[in-house]
């Protein structure tokens, strides 16, 4: 069979995505490969497929044993012979797991890292092994974020089996990143694939940080009923915006590091499985989750660096409909990642070193006003859009700045701003903090400027127009771009000017900035419908409901998570196009054989068992 035929028979799909197939090729004639590609991308299909030829066994290390039974239970569904070991696993079923192997019926196994060194399972997989995954690759790169030491060893037992091609697979994309698992795992001759990095469903938002809450609501209420994630710094940032959500009446569960394991488990297994809509968390919550429908990931805090961003944001919308990021920036945030980073004793000269840059980084991708769709990809080395030739004059029309929510000043509005900021803290000689500098540019008088004399200044009152948020951004905006610091004296934090503010003072060097529009008063409602196939009607959305708590019942008696059963895709198609016969219902993208096999008259009941479904549209 073709792995055209493989791919519609087990999966229910009829085109590969981009660079699927040269990996594909690449594996089963023996080669080695680094894939490289986005959340979302289908990068298990890229060793999941060759396992589905029927040619040997496959195995796939990863270092998420949370998310391994959840990825077996979604190939199993696929009509695979999945399997996994890990130590979470009970005596019975990894009795089984073996007996599998030794009667040569497993065609895909994942197995932990850990698992893999341990050595015991070299006789039982070697003779069938024609291809070892390595997930999550990035783990083997100091340059990453998520650096597993035993990641390193992979490579010597990886070396056990010569004959098995190696594919490496990540969505991270940085040349340093890659370059270091090309070495790591001693990938030989590699196929190098790396695909574009944009995720086009993903609409990018990112705005100065006003209200917390009231901001985090904002995004939380365009999308009722639908999953999201907030993602805050702190544990106490966590409660307190998880106990506001409640009491406003949202389905939410905080998690972080310092709940029991039965708390964080529960709000886990909630989420995935949509009891839960919503969870705030801090980065501790994430790596687990596979749930394909998150509609919405808003950052109440500055993330750590470009490239947590792109990871955390990246959990939205994982099934190609569109999804909404949001992150909310504060320059304070910088100073508590700096701050809690030099809490470790250990921290080299060169990881302070990095530290600083990423911070600078994500700092200024939340500010510029720029597209961020082509900010993040310029990031990651890449141009934007993929082919190179300029967006439109709408833009990317996905993100807040194309969107017109967030202006550009001109360039010549924008040194004017900066110099009046600017000449406002040099006068206050980095003696005062951030408050008093907005308090002197907007003409605010405290008894102490006034005993200093700097109401009499004329700098004093000079941005009383443009009013508090703004400025308070500006001054964000300007420390982002290094013409302002925040420098610790003993308990407080000042604000000083740089040599580089200094110079643009004097009209050198030059300075961007942007201006929140206000807040849109009810901006359009989430679009996950609108990228269903064909028109989609009210009838459509009912029924597309009606569905999905058909999947989540079934999901419920088989102990898995609804989107293993099906994606939402899916249930869109069959909302928008209800197919009455088996036959009809494998032509919907998604649904295979098995599936079909499994589910398909349950769901061709409930299609039928809609009142005048053919008038209805008329
Ligand atoms: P990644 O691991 O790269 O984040 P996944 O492997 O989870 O991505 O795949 C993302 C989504 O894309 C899944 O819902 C998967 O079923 C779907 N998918 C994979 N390959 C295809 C394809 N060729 N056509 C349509 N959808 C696909
Ligand atoms: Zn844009």
């Amino acid at each position: 069979m073709t792995p055209e035929k493989v791919l519609k028979q087990h999966w229910g799909y009829t085109v590969f995505k981009p660079l699927q197939r040269e990996a594909i090729e690449a594996a089963l004639s023996g080669r080695d490969c680094l894939v490289v590609l986005p959340t979302g991308g289908g990068k298990s299909l890229c060793y999941q497929l060759p396992a589905a030829m029927g040619g040997g066994l496959v195995l796939v290390v990863s270092p998420l044993i949370a998310l391994m039974d959840d990825q077996v239970a979604a190939a199993r569904e696929a009509g695979l012979a999945a399997d996994a070991l890990h130590s979470n696993l009970k005596a019975a079923p990894r009795r089984e797991v073996y007996a599998n192997l030794a009667a040569g019926r497993t065609t895909l196994l994942y197995v932990s890292p850990e698992r893999l060194l341990a050595g015991d399972l070299f006789d039982l997989i070697a003779p069938r092994l024609i291809l070892a995954a390595v997930d999550e690759a990035h783990c083997v790169s100091h340059w990453g974020h998520e650096f597993r030491p035993e990641y390193r060893r992979l490579t010597e037992a990886l070396d056990l089996f010569p004959k098995a091609a190696r594919m490496a697979l990540t969505a991270t994309a940085t040349p340093a990143v890659r370059e270091d698992i090309l070495a790591q795992l001693a990938l030989r001759s590699p196929a190098v694939l790396v695909g574009h990095p944009d995720r086009p469903n993903l609409v990018y938002r990112a705005f100065p940080r006003r209200d917390q809450f009231k901001q985090v609501l904002e995004t939380v209420r365009r999308h009722p009923g639908e999953g999201g994630i907030v993602y805050a710094q702190t544990r106490k940032d966590v409660e307190r915006l998880a106990a506001k959500l409640k009491a406003e009446g949202v389905s939410s569960a905080p998690y972080h590091a310092g709940l029991n394991a039965g708390e964080r488990r529960k709000a886990q297994d909630d989420f995935v499985n949509e009891r839960l809509d919503v969870v705030v968390a801090t980065i501790a919550f994430g790596m687990g989750i596979d749930r394909s429908n998150v509609r919405y990931v808003v950052h109440a805090n500055t993330p750590r660096s470009v490239e947590h961003y792109q990871q955390e944001s990246g959990r939205a919308g994982r099934d190609g409909l569109s999804a909404e990021c949001t992150l909310l920036f504060s320059a304070s945030d910088l100073a508590t990642h700096r701050w809690l980073a030099k809490k470790d004793v250990n921290l080299s000269p060169e990881r302070a070193r990095t530290i600083e840059r990423q911070l600078r980084d994500i700092g200024r991708f939340a500010v510029s006003p720029v597209c961020r769709h082509s900010l993040l990809s310029e990031h990651f080395g890449e141009p934007y859009p993929a082919d190179g030739t300029p967006a439109g004059a709408g833009g990317c029309g996905a993100c807040d700045v194309c969107l017109g929510e967030t202006k550009g000043l001109t360039e010549e509005e924008a040194r004017l701003t900066a110099k009046k900021v600017l000449s406002a803290a040099w006068r206050a000689e980095g003696r005062y903090g951030t408050g008093y500098v907005v308090n002197l540019l907007l003409g605010r008088a405290s008894e102490r400027m006034a005993a200093n004399g700097h109401d009499q200044l004329k700098v004093f009152g000079l941005l009383k127009e443009a009013g508090e948020p703004a400025v308070r951004s500006w001054i964000d905006q300007l420390i982002v771009q290094d013409c302002l610091e925040v420098t610790e004296d003993g308990e407080y934090p000042l604000l000083r000017i740089t040599a580089a503010g200094r110079a643009l003072c004097q009209d050198k060097g030059m300075v961007r900035l942007g201006l929140p529009a206000q807040p849109a008063k009810g901006r359009k409602k989430s679009k996950a419908l609108k990228n269903a196939p064909g028109v989609f009607l009210r009838e459509d959305e009912e029924l597309f409901e009606k569905l999905r708590a058909l999947r989540r019942s079934l999901a419920d008696k088989a102990g898995i998570p609804p989107y293993v059963v099906c994606h939402d895709t899916a249930l869109l198609e069959m909302a928008a196009s209800k197919p009455l016969t088996l036959d009809a219902l494998l032509g919907i993208k998604g649904m295979g054989e098995k599936r079909v096999e499994k589910y398909g008259r349950l769901f061709l009941g409930a299609i039928t068992a809609l009142p005048d479904v053919e008038q209805g549209n008329m």
